[in-house]
């Protein structure tokens, strides 16, 4: 049977198999043919406390009968509200104004608009934004302008915007970084914001710096009045082994992006909180002032309620606890893997476990990526390397033993394909 469906970073042209999922519990999913699979990236790095959470389902089917769908420009309603108090309590000060959207890249869209909007309004317009290499926020046209060009974006690179770009703070190059940071912060075009992923370039390649260079960048920005947005859309919720990624440094950006976590990886729903500053850049009786920004389902009630009950979850149950308890197998698994097989450049942080393997090819398309999948698939795992990068990011109430048969089939992949590590 021929499908109408055109699936998103899939090449058709190869004609492989894509399951058929019907339904989807804890860490695992099921096939309609029965098969079950161990979710080992939380499917795509949505799901933190497993598929088919009950307490979100249930919020969720509550809310449908309720309220399904209201224009968010002149309305209101209790699920959105309630969200917001609830999220500017949990975030960090001076976090206190709360936009909704209904994607991360979306959310990232809307980071680069309010900084842009903030230097306009106060009438000292800047246009400049400063990114770091390998970074990733979303794909539409603005957020793959903030991100690292490549293959995946090679046809519409000319339309791209223009961003200044720091190295990646990799070990030995941190203080390159940090210079490159505060000469272009320093540039007589003034930058108007510095985005970047805190601790952790997921899509990059899972690439990892400290907590010591992020409170550097964001000590840089502040310096020189540059606004510093932190991209939190993987590493929020727990991924990180803290609430947010940037807790660790101890530092608050000036506008945070939150999505993927939000509502438990159930549906769809983006934030971006900003600080009262660059609200208040945006209050006037001046209706050219305004925030020009909307998506039709702006803080859809349905997705509000499955993000109270996520909330809810996090102050009613040990989830930080789980997160620590998932960091310790990971780490003791990872560990065990490399006795038995060498590992280049292992790496942890929190509940994501990463390392490379040796390839001809490298970036998204090493040849050895669509290898490693199918061998994954064999073994009824979804796992997803990026490139010649293989991780680990299970859901938070993934089981021993379904972590170990993940990093069983990932040390007979290694084994059986013959990958010199
Ligand atoms: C996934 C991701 C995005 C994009 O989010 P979507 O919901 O897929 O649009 C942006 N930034 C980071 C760091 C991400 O991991």
């Amino acid at each position: 049977m021929t499908s109408a469906v055109w699936h998103p970073f899939t090449q058709h042209g190869l004609n492989e198999p894509i399951p058929l999922v019907s339904h989807a519990a804890g860490a695992a999913i099921y096939t309609q043919s029965g098969e079950r699979i161990v979710d080992a990236i939380s499917s795509w790095w949505v799901t933190t406390h497993g598929h088919c959470h009950p307490r979100i389902m249930a919020a969720i089917a509550a809310q449908s009968q309720a309220l399904d769908q209201i224009i968010f420009a002149g309305h209101t309603h209790e699920p959105a509200e309630t969200l917001a108090r609830d999220l500017v309590k949990m975030m960090p000060d001076p976090l206190a104004h709360v936009f909704f959207s209904d994607s991360g890249s979306t959310s990232v869209e809307v980071a680069l608009k309010m900084a842009l909007g903030y230097w306009a309004n106060i009438g000292m317009p800047r246009h400049k934004i400063i990114v770091m290499q390998h970074s990733y926020h979303g794909d539409t046209i603005g957020a793959m302008s903030v991100g690292a060009r490549g293959v995946f974006n090679q046809s519409y690179t000319p339309l791209l915007f223009d961003v200044a770009t720091i190295p990646f703070p990799a070990a030995g190059l941190e203080q390159e970084a940090l210079d490159a940071l505060d000469r272009i912060c320093q540039m007589p075009d003034k930058p108007a914001a510095f985005i970047v992923e805190p601790l952790i370039l997921g899509a990059g390649g899972m690439l990892m710096y400290t907590p010591h260079i992020l409170k550097q960048l964001r000590e840089i920005c502040t310096r020189h009045d540059v606004l510093f947005i932190a991209d939190e859309i993987m590493t929020g919720w727990g991924r990180t082994g803290t609430l947010l990624a940037c807790e660790q440094a101890d530092i608050v950006p000036d506008i945070l992006c939150l999505s993927k976590g939000l509502t438990g990886g159930a549906v769809p729903l983006a934030v971006t909180l900003a600080t009262p500053q660059i609200f208040a850049a945006h209050v006037s009786t001046d209706r050219a002032k305004m925030f020009f920004h909307s998506s039709s389902y702006t803080a859809n009630p349905i997705a509000c309620a499955a993000a109270n009950a996520n909330l809810a979850i996090w102050r009613d149950e040990p989830v930080l606890q789980r997160v620590r308890t998932l960091a310790g197998l990971q780490q003791s698994r990872l560990a065990e893997l490399k006795h038995h097989v060498p590992l280049r450049n292992m790496r942890q942080l929190g509940t994501i476990t990463a390392f490379e393997i040796e390839s001809k090819t490298t970036g998204y398309l090493a040849t050895i990526g669509p290898q490693l999948m199918a061998f994954f698939k064999s073994r009824h795992m979804l796992l997803r390397p990026l490139g010649n990068t293989v991780y680990v990011m299970p859901p938070y109430c993934i089981s021993a033993e379904d972590l170990d048969a993940v990093y069983h089939a990932i040390h007979d992949a290694l084994v059986e394909l013959g990958i010199p590590c």
